[in-house]
């Protein structure tokens, strides 16, 4: 949705960057000079840090959020532990690119209903889809909360499943309860985890990139190679692979942003609080609040039919809006052969959410005027 001219901008690239400008001046800088666009040791750098951040022993930076997913899984097949045919557990409600990277992959997607509250994968509709052909679930931390659980971990031990978590929504977000490593950081809590940095994200390249993070050090290795043609050394060839490399420059762009995640999702998280405690309209839900939530959306419901109504009254009213996502994978005509069964409450929170604006370019009294407007939606 364009936000043009309107007085409280969806989203605003530019404004969003401005804070860092000095040093992602320096950074291209810095990489510009070097002389080194490929590989070397921005990237390696960019590698480490993300790590560290994660609490995990690898990260692989590359292309972008699905070819990380996408590389994960192709890893996987290589190391024998997934097999063309295989089913995935995903979540109905999520971005197409979670379910792109599993067909593929030549993986089968089984999207399953979210819990309504969380509007993330619960357990009990996890379990229901569980068969004798899946190998693998994908939590997807939609919105920027983490999609993990006790018992998400227990069914996924108890069936082998192995754990592929979409976190290119919650950079930085800690889960309540311990991954099947021990670590608590989102991408590090199952066997993998991809990362976008795509531009809107809580840390945003100014361009394509993303990152696998995994405590597999078999995995980290044939991702590595499967991003650059297979190669395990020059111009030697072990996997007919893939150009799914991060480019050094945008690496600079990630760790000249990175050191201010925490502070960054902690503003996205006053302007969240604000808007939970002013929104006060009959028609309209606001999120659950947990801790695990780094907001990368501030997702309302409006009920009764209205939301289209109400995104519209906000637009007039000077309020960008946007809507995560209008039209399910599932309903999308790619995946028209898709099978699966009924999924009442992803169909139903499509037609009610609206995001309303949550970056650096909202200011808390912008939240708290924004929320006034929607008191005063009749
Ligand atoms: C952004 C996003 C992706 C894809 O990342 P790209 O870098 O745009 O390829 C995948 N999954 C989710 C949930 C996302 O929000």
């Amino acid at each position: 949705m364009l936000s043009g001219q309107l007085r409280f901008p969806f989203l605003d690239l530019y404004s969003v960057n401005a804070r860092y400008i000095d040093s992602l001046h320096m950074a291209a800088s810095r990489v510009i000079d070097s002389g080194r666009y490929i590989g070397g040791e921005e990237v390696e750098a960019f590698n480490s840090d993300l790590a560290a951040l994660c609490r995990a022993p690898h990260a692989v930076g590359v292309s972008n959020g699905l070819d990380a997913l996408r590389l994960i899984l192709e890893g996987y097949k290589q190391l024998g532990r997934l097999h063309e045919g295989d089913e995935v557990i995903v979540p109905a409600n999520t971005y197409i690119a979670s379910v792109l990277a599993i067909t593929h992959a030549g993986l089968v997607p089984v999207p399953v209903d979210p819990d309504i509250s969380t509007m993330n994968m619960s357990a009990a509709t996890m379990k229901a889809a569980i068969s004798s052909r899946t190998a693998a679930i994908m939590p997807v931390h939609l919105y920027g909360r983490v999609a993990w659980n006790n018992e998400l971990a227990e069914l996924a031990n108890e069936y082998r499943l192995l754990v592929v978590e979409d976190a290119a929504q919650a950079i930085g977000a800690q889960a309540m309860s311990d991954g099947l490593y021990g670590s608590r950081m989102a991408g590090a809590l199952g066997h993998a985890g991809a990362f976008s940095f795509y531009p809107t994200k809580n840390i945003g390249a100014l361009g394509d990139a993303g990152a696998v993070v995994t405590h597999d050090t078999e995995l980290a290795e044939v991702v590595n190679a499967l991003a650059n043609y297979g190669s395990d050394r020059r111009y030697h060839n072990i996997y007919t692979g893939f150009n799914c490399r991060l480019d050094p420059i945008q690496a600079a762009m990630i760790r000249a942003k990175l050191p201010d995640v925490t502070d960054a999702n902690n503003r996205r998280a006053e302007r969240a609080s604000v808007y939970t405690s002013t929104i006060s309209h009959p028609s309209v839900i606001t999120p659950c609040v947990t801790p695990d939530c780094v907001w990368h959306q501030y997702v309302i419901r409006v009920t009764d039919k209205r939301r289209d109504e109400m995104a519209e009254y906000l637009h007039r009213n000077g309020v960008g809006t946007d809507i995560h996502y209008a039209t399910p994978p599932h309903m999308q005509p790619c995946y028209s052969e898709l099978g699966h069964g009924p999924l009442p409450v992803t169909e139903l929170l499509a037609s009610q959410i609206l995001s309303l604006p949550v970056s650096d370019c909202t200011s808390t009294d912008d939240a708290a005027e924004i929320a006034r407007i929607i008191n005063r939606f009749k």
